[in-house]
């Protein structure tokens, strides 16, 4: 699958047992549809934060292509929250395109408190070695 901001080919990694799509130019995150709940594992505070998405319309980001798809995502807003989090979705359901540390932002957002397992693998995979 290739990266839709720098085209290239993305590597699979594995957090927590589930496998996600990253760029290692840009730092960018594809998840499949359902990975994020998984992610999040807490069923309930999955829901509440895939509630909370509002599809931007009148955002002047720059649209990006699905990698599955190739057409043109959607804007989210990831809410209620300041300041807005904004987030590519593939229209047809394919998954979420996330920026370089939205994940991390997204994960904040949801106020996991349990044990913040995800949080850390993230900061070990992705904390000091970023940048290179
Ligand atoms: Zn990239
Ligand atoms: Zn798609």
């Amino acid at each position: 699958m290739d990266c839709p901001i720098c085209k290239n080919a993305m590597i699979t990694l594995e957090l927590a047992d589930v496998e996600i799509d990253h760029c290692t130019d840009c730092g960018g995150i594809w998840l499949d549809a359902g990975e994020l709940e998984l992610l999040l594992g807490d069923a309930e505070q999955a829901k509440k934060l895939l509630d909370s998405f509002k599809i931007d319309s009148k955002c002047t980001e720059k649209r990006r292509k699905c990698p599955i798809c190739l057409k043109k995502m959607q804007k989210i807003i990831v809410g209620p929250s300041t300041p807005t989090l904004l987030i590519d979705k593939c229209r047809r359901g394919d998954g979420l395109w996330l920026d370089k540390g939205e994940l991390q932002d997204i994960l904040n957002r949801a106020q996991l408190d349990k044990d913040n397992k995800i949080q850390k693998l993230l900061a070990d995979m992705f904390g000091t070695e970023q940048g290179n």
